[in-house]
């Protein structure tokens, strides 16, 4: 019998501050690019993915990931978006400390909407921004990796940086909070 195309299908939902790079991330996991300025009226919705789970029989999963597209200032998120939610990243900019305290508002909304097992991944974007490189001054980091690291281990979430815009991080975010909902299956 020929091999399936996927193992399993994940609804992935992405949720965080405006502007931390939501719509970013997903570009980037589904098409590999950076866009620096990106409408924001016209955030991207929708976006699927195939990733492939290491292990010693590679599992196909395939990400199907919704993005808040802007209307995350509008409050106006539903129950349908967060209904059937897998797995769950929750972004904030590590150069912005307002957008990690809005985390905890974050994962309040996302506790009472989204099914009880959804699996969490805080995720600390914009991690180029510090670090220099390529032409830039390294912007001040506000939000220290460990404090960050502290809060997503009070509140049972992985935890990791990265940059939408080096890609650093990305895919890794997405594998690891995969591999988490299907070690509970
Ligand atoms: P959203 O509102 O959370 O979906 O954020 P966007 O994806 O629209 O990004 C907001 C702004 O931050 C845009 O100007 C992006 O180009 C920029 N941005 C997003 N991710 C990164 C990143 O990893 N590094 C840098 N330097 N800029 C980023």
């Amino acid at each position: 019998m020929a091999s399936p195309a996927w193992h399993y299908v994940l609804k992935f939902i992405i949720t965080g501050d405006a502007a931390v790079g939501k719509s970013s991330l997903l570009v980037r996991l589904t098409d590999q690019r950076f866009l620096a300025n990106p409408d924001p009226t016209l955030g991207v919705e929708f976006g699927s993915k195939l990733i492939t789970l290491p292990g010693p029989e590679a599992t196909i999963v395939k990400l199907q990931c919704w993005d808040t597209a802007g209307t995350e200032s509008f409050r106006s998120i539903t129950r349908s978006y967060y209904r059937g939610a897998a797995g769950c990243l929750l972004v904030y900019d590590v150069t912005s400390r307002r957008s990690f305290d809005s985390v905890r508002t974050w994962l309040a909304d996302v506790r009472a909407h989204a099914d009880a097992h959804v699996s969490c991944i805080l995720v600390g974007n914009k991690v180029d921004l510090v670090s220099g490189g390529e032409g830039q001054e390294p912007r001040e980091r506000a939000v220290p990796t460990e404090v960050a690291e502290q809060f997503a281990k009070e509140e049972g979430l992985l935890f990791t940086e990265a940059s939408a815009r080096s890609g650093e991080g990305v895919e890794e975010a997405f594998v690891r909070a995969a591999q988490e909902v299907l070690g509970k299956v």
